[in-house]
């Protein structure tokens, strides 16, 4: 039997362990995302190397009828020890399910991989990491191609609207929303977050309190146009937030 081995670095972004003590992980690499799995992992020195967010070096190989890769050595060649700790965790889990769901096999691979890996040390390293979150979700959404429509309002196609879609995740104007206009800073975030340098939306952050709704509307635009991811729940604002401010309290 012949087979293909290969080297590739890259991100743990998904990894769980298979009843049968195998080590089940999928990688963002430059050259597209990676799934491969590690034989008897846990019992193995594989399985601290191959810990979610590392970034590793792996020799696979992969025999020419199955898709599946199996790693045969990886080499830790970068951690972020900081996503450990409790506000950043939930936020790190949330860019690499949202990067998982994006992404598939070999597309848009070297900048993915490039924003995908400069948002985890954001997340790991800056103060405020769930604004880095909300700034990286929006840029890995631009660059999947999957953009908010924000020039025309999304029921009507009046221009300029301001108001929450809380069905699509998108924008709807006054005669068609049911919620308050969004806040100057958010409705601006909004419009501009996709084509803004992440430094420049990094120096400008939007108020804590007006992020609820921006991570309401990426969680309804993602659910509706990606599919769900799993992180959303443990981190977006509960609904009740929206219940309250349904007509009548405009
Ligand atoms: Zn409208």
């Amino acid at each position: 039997m012949r087979l293909r081995t290969a080297n590739r670095s890259g991100i743990v972004m998904r990894r769980r362990v298979l009843p049968s003590g195998d080590i089940l992980v999928t990688l963002l690499t430059p050259q597209g995302k990676l799934k491969a799995i590690a034989r008897g992992g846990v019992r193995g020195p594989l399985a601290s190397r191959l810990n979610l967010f590392h970034h590793v070096g792996v020799q696979v190989y992969q025999t020419p009828n199955n898709d599946l890769a199996t790693v045969k050595q990886a080499v830790l060649e970068g951690a972020l020890p900081t996503l450990a700790e409790p506000g950043r965790h939930a936020f790190a889990h949330l860019m690499a399910e949202f990067a998982d769901a994006l992404f598939q096999e070999g597309e848009f691979s070297e900048q993915a991989f490039e924003l995908f890996a400069g948002a985890l040390r954001g997340v790991a390293h800056q103060p405020d990491p769930e604004w880095v979150a909300l700034v990286m979700s929006y840029k890995l959404l631009g660059l999947a191609g999957i953009m908010p429509q924000t020039a025309r309002c999304t029921r009507c196609g009046v221009p300029d609207p301001a108001h929450p879609d809380p069905l699509g995740g998108q924008m709807l104007c006054a005669a068609c929303a049911s919620l308050p206009a969004y806040p100057p800073q958010a409705l601006d975030f909004l419009q501009n977050a996709v084509r803004r340098s992440v430094r420049a939306s990094m120096e400008e952050p939007v108020p804590p309190a007006q992020r609820p709704p921006l991570w309401r509307a990426l969680e309804r635009f993602v659910t509706v146009q990606v599919g769900g991811v799993h992180s959303w729940r443990q981190l977006v604002p509960s609904e009740v937030e929206a219940q309250e401010l349904l007509p009548g309290t405009r």
